[in-house]
């Protein structure tokens, strides 16, 4: 019921793709909450997930997402699995999803909800998303769900030819991107204004 809710303020809020609100609308959103948070797992705003990371309001993950499948991906690369949530809607929607957190008690867990969820088609890599995954590339699609100052060039150069790069860019005001690749040119487009938790460098114990 109240998943259904969401999906119909989703569609009003302008996503069309209907395999992206039935992706949302069958990913229970509570399991990737704490239990104290699970009561709010419905609503369309941002919630932490702990480590000072937040799991997105439901219509960015719908945007991103609907974006991110325009052209169809057959492998695509996440940055920032944090709680598994958007991870969990894209294993729903390509064939191979690869994901990269770069802290191991969210990767931890993120791995144990897709699990419980029958989702098997998720490999699960513990590091630095600036440096995407080389060797599972290229890849069809990637998107960032953290902030990033610039675009990080090994992304650009993992991302197959007509393949489509959606990423948050800015420091205090961020824009969302959709980058595509033709052949060695790539054309940029500004979405929309959005918030994200910063892109950072480097692994975490
Ligand atoms: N997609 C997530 C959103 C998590 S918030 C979800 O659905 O819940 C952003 C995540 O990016 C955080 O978990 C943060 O730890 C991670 N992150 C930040 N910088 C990173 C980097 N350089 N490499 C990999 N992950 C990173």
């Amino acid at each position: 019921m109240r998943a259904t809710n969401l999906t119909k303020k989703l569609a009003e809020a302008g996503i069309r793709d209907h395999a992206v609100l039935q992706a949302l609308a069958s990913t229970p959103r509570e399991l990737f909450l704490d239990g104290a948070l699970a009561h709010k797992a419905y609503e369309n705003t941002a919630l932490p997930i702990g480590q000072g990371q937040t799991l997105s309001q439901p219509y960015i993950v719908a945007r991103m997402t609907e974006l991110l499948l325009q052209t169809q991906p057959k492998k695509v690369l996440e940055i920032g699995t944090g709680s598994g949530y958007q991870a969990a809607v894209l294993a729903q929607l390509v064939p191979e999803l690869c994901t990269i957190e770069r802290i191991k008690s969210l990767q931890i867990q993120a791995r144990q909800r897709l699990k419980r969820l029958d989702l098997h088609n998720v490999s699960f890599k513990y590091g630095d998303g600036w440096k995407g995954w080389s060797n599972r590339g290229p890849f069809d699609g990637i998107m960032v769900t953290a902030a990033a100052v610039t675009i990080p060039q090994a992304l650009l150069e993992q991302l197959a030819d007509n393949g489509v790069l959606i990423i948050p860019v800015g420091d205090d005001t961020q824009q969302l991107l959709k980058v595509t690749r033709r052949g060695n040119d790539f054309e940029s487009h500004v979405i929309e204004a959005v918030k994200f938790v910063p892109l950072i460098n480097g692994e975490l114990a």
